[in-house]
């Protein structure tokens, strides 16, 4: 726009966490000194951004991407399913837009529209900007389909506090949203639940209520983020770890499609123990894994074992 910036970039860095230090040697008008770095940039081990081990977005979006669903997606850490191989999420605009958008372009498609799309956005930022959109689909006869992730915090920003945890800024406990409730006030009749570590069953719910010619609202549960401690996330899970049956993997690749970031591939010729060739293994690193089963589900050769930790 033929701006230009004289001033600011030297007090306050465009790089790094806006820490409260940063801030309050700005405010004095120092200038900003960035931290030494200690490791040449070419030996760090490669690490691109990525869902944590066990999230429970990661089989929602795998879900997804298998019917072949169109995602007006939104603003949090879900938005790293833009990433391949995942690559399930399609838009991202500002807080709130998915809602809006799958509501619009279902009516400018009409019932061509049905089955193809669906929007997905976070609990906290369904609660700040997306209340809005779901409202104005009840109101305006809409078909879109919503979906609403139980991160049960703020995920990507720091583990903030919202008006669905239960708790104030302060610790305090506090008054719970109940997600269900606010859809019916809003306006929408068809509201359901999925559990995203069933795979079979969350593409079987969504697909259902994709080709519904109302609005609905889909609430994932008992799918906190795996890095809330208080919520317990990892209780759930029958086995703390799996680990890939070397008799059995065919080097098929399927599991590295959901991206684990405890599962990665080996290269080596060699043969199942029935004797199918193959040119590598999968491998599942027992530091990471969490045994969320996700990669059992996929896998077709049934080749991922509960392991001992
Ligand atoms: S563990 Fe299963 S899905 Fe993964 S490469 Fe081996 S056979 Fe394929
Ligand atoms: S069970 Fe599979 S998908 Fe889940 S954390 Fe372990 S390796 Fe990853």
């Amino acid at each position: 726009m033929g701006y230009k910036i004289f001033h600011g970039k030297d007090i306050i860095p465009n790089m790094y966490e806006l820490s409260p230090e940063i801030v309050e040697q700005a405010v004095k008008g120092k200038a900003y000194k960035a931290p030494k770095i200690r490791v040449k940039p070419e030996d760090l081990p490669r690490r691109p951004p990525n869902l944590c081990a066990g999230c429970s977005h990661r089989p929602l979006f795998y879900a997804l991407k298998k019917l072949g669903a169109f995602v007006f997606g939104d603003i949090g850490c879900y938005t790293l399913a833009v990433a391949p191989p995942i690559s399930a999420l399609h838009t991202t605009i500002c807080m709130g837009a998915g809602g809006g958008m799958v509501h619009g372009a279902m009516k400018a498609m009409g019932k061509e529209a049905l089955g193809k799309m669906v929007a997905v956005l976070g609990d906290s930022t369904f609660l700040h900007s997306g209340l809005a959109p779901l409202m104005n689909a009840g109101y305006n006869k809409g078909n879109s389909t919503t979906i609403v992730l139980d991160n049960r915090i703020t995920g990507m920003t720091g583990h903030q506090e919202h008006a669905g945890t239960g708790f104030t800024v302060r610790g305090e406990v506090a008054n719970q949203v109940d997600y269900a409730e606010i859809g019916k006030a809003l306006g929408i009749k068809n509201i359901r639940y999925v559990d995203p570590y069933n795979i079979k069953e969350t593409m079987e719910i969504v697909k259902e209520e994709m080709n519904r010619d109302e609005a609905s609202l889909i609430l994932c549960k008992n799918s906190p983020c795996m890095l809330l401690r208080r919520a317990k996330p990892l209780e759930r899970f029958k086995n703390p770890l799996y680990a890939v049956n070397m008799d059995k993997c065919r080097g098929c690749k399927m599991c590295l499609e959901i991206n684990c970031p405890a599962i990665s591939w080996r290269e080596g010729a060699g043969q199942t123990k029935d004797g199918q060739k193959r040119k590598g293994t999968a491998y599942i690193n027992p530091d990471q894994c969490v045994g969320c089963e996700v990669c059992v589900q996929v896998c077709k050769f049934d080749a991922i074992e509960p392991a001992k930790k």
